[in-house]
């Protein structure tokens, strides 16, 4: 159990088992919870959503090893004599568990569609993607 992104917006728990499987091969068996700080796209408040992810991952060198992978396992790339950084690890996957569309519940009373003048809506200050939301999430925490 660790902890990565600290503060108190962008606070990631995880657990991580390394293993064996039968054949040999190296695997690590990982979940991932957090509660992200999202942007609404209809409302333009800020909230929390929750997000988890499961994974089975194994270290391969290269393609080729990739390739050979079992289907069950998710290949991760390690760089030669380098070791496996648990954190990257933890952020690529929570970079996947990301919602694309970050919005309020449908029925969610906190959620009221702003009433913006048509022809000042300014679509790309909506748009924000996972990656520059981690990268907001790693400001903070180098700000405390
Ligand atoms: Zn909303």
């Amino acid at each position: 159990m660790g902890k990565l992104l600290a503060g108190t917006d962008g606070e990631v728990e995880y657990t991580v088992n390394f293993a064996t499987d039968a054949d040999g091969r190296a695997f690590i068996n990982g979940a991932l919870q957090s509660q992200i700080t999202m942007c609404c796209q209809r409302c333009l408040q800020l909230f929390k959503m929750p997000v988890s992810s499961d994974f089975v991952v194994s270290p391969v060198l290269d393609d080729e090893q990739a390739k050979d992978l079992p289907t069950e396992y998710e290949p991760v790339s390690l760089h030669a004599g380098k070791l496996l950084d648990v954190e990257e690890l933890i952020e690529d996957e929570l970079i996947l568990v990301m919602p694309l569309m970050t919005m309020h519940d449908e029925q969610d009373p906190n959620c009221q569609q702003l009433a913006i003048p048509t022809g000042t809506t300014d679509v790309t200050q909506e748009k924000k993607n996972p990656f520059q939301i981690l990268q907001e999430l790693k400001l903070k925490a180098e700000d405390k």
